[in-house]
């Protein structure tokens, strides 16, 4: 494809092996920014979101510049996201980052992700679905079931878990019991949230990687050791 040319809908975008795709069209400014930070994304971490989609919607959110919809496997992009000023951020301009962050919200996860599909595909035992419930996403999320649905639930509570224990070595933490606000997380967006936490690490992983070794260690070593940047 031409630069500055349109991504219509249906667009798939080859890494390797892997594939991604567009569920509607990108105008060419916006394509770039998703085809950079696919560049950007080490292999290690496209494997295990092989297939994701991208969908971008006219419209703001009051909150986040997109989401990460955990059934259709589909990042959706809002137009804020290219709407804030067009600084740069952890070494990349904005929507990139605000990508990255959603790409990190799919891997953190994919765990989750898997043990649903598998408890669709199984006959809904008790032990079917002590597995599903038993799942973790790298930052400790779950599903509970709430009365017949499951619901997912991330606790703000808590060091279970490989990345919040190398968090909490570099300072993250619940000042108090009832507290709702995280100390120490590596941007202040991500206190209120153990995925954002996750979301942010992973974007300066991804953007700016000497950066997040410097302000979180931990955490990086986490990543590193975890998603590679050379396979
Ligand atoms: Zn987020």
């Amino acid at each position: 494809m031409a630069a500055g040319t349109d991504a219509p809908a249906g667009t798939t975008i080859a890494v390797g092996s892997l594939s991604f795709s567009l569920t509607n069209e990108w105008t060419a400014g916006r394509f770039a920014h998703l085809r950079r930070a696919l560049t950007l994304v080490p292999q290690s971490v496209l494997k295990v979101v092989d297939g994701l989609s991208f969908q971008v919607k006219s419209q703001t959110s009051g909150g986040e510049d997109g989401e990460y919809d955990i059934d259709k496997h589909r990042v959706i992009m809002y137009s804020s996201a290219w709407q804030a000023n067009a600084a740069r951020y952890g070494g990349s301009e904005w929507p990139v980052y605000a990508i990255a962050h959603e790409i990190g919200h799919a891997i953190d996860r994919a765990a989750l992700r898997k043990a649903w599909s598998t408890f669709q595909g199984s006959k809904g035992t008790s032990s079917d679905e002590k597995a599903l419930t038993t799942a973790r996403s790298e930052s400790a999320g779950r599903y509970v079931n709430k009365k017949g649905t499951f619901e997912l639930e991330v606790p703000l509570a808590g060091k279970e878990g490989a990345f919040r224990k190398a968090a909490a070595k570099d300072g993250v933490k619940l000042p108090s019991k009832n507290a709702t606000v995280l100390e120490g997380t590596p941007t202040e967006y991500a206190s209120h949230d153990w995925e954002d936490v996750y979301a942010e690490s992973f974007a300066l992983y991804t953007t700016d990687p000497k950066l997040l070794e410097l302000l979180r260690p931990t955490i990086y070593a986490y990543f590193a050791k975890r998603y590679p940047r050379k396979p």
